[in-house]
């Protein structure tokens, strides 16, 4: 069903119970490659904390949690390359495995702003994570994504945290802009 976020018309793209399976293929893959140590992750607001909440709970490995903030779309559909960041953890991530966890990546440069950033804090070693991945809107290859719960198209989404204009983050299905 369509459904309208203040001027723009969306319609559903990826279910709530698809989106359920695959974090839980994830969790699983999670809890195996992070056996041996206590991994950090770092979630990254405001798009990702319906993920990072769902993803977290299918971990039953030792683990730590913090967030940092960062946004480059600034409430509209087209991303920018300034970015905002407000990394301040209350984790040292020296020495740690760490595990970012995105909502999207769509040109990659904000995942790549934020490894640097969290490179020179020398961790162990630092993978990213992300719900969504557009592979053809990417422009430089992001060696540490080794976890994507779906491949989409060049479009806009909103939902399951994801918002336009700051609305739609409520929305249990993912749905891509047709209007
Ligand atoms: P990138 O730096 O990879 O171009 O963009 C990453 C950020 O842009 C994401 O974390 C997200 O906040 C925003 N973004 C990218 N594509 C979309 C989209 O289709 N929908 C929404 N709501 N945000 C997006």
């Amino acid at each position: 069903m369509k459904t309208k976020i203040a001027d723009l018309e969306f319609e559903p793209l990826i279910k709530s119970a698809a989106i359920e399976e695959r974090i839980k293929a994830i969790g699983l893959q999670l809890n195996a490659d992070y056996q041996h140590c206590i991994p950090v992750f770092v979630g990254v607001l405001n798009g990702s904390f319906l993920f990072i909440a769902d993803l977290i709970k299918q971990i039953d490995i030792p683990c730590e949690i913090t967030f940092t903030k960062l946004a480059s779309y600034y409430g509209g559909t087209q991303g920018g390359l300034k970015i905002r960041d407000d990394i301040d953890f209350s984790v040292d991530i020296k020495g740690r495995d760490v595990v970012i966890i995105e909502d999207i990546v769509d040109t990659g440069n904000t995942a790549h702003y934020l490894l640097d950033k969290l490179k020179v804090k020398e961790p162990a070693s630092i993978k990213l994570c992300s719900l969504l991945l557009k592979p053809k809107a990417l422009l430089k290859k992001i060696d540490e994504l080794k976890y994507v719960g779906f491949e989409i198209e060049n479009e806009f989404v909103v939902g399951y945290g994801l918002d336009y204009k700051e609305m739609g983050r409520n929305l249990k299905d993912i749905y891509k802009r047709v209007k």
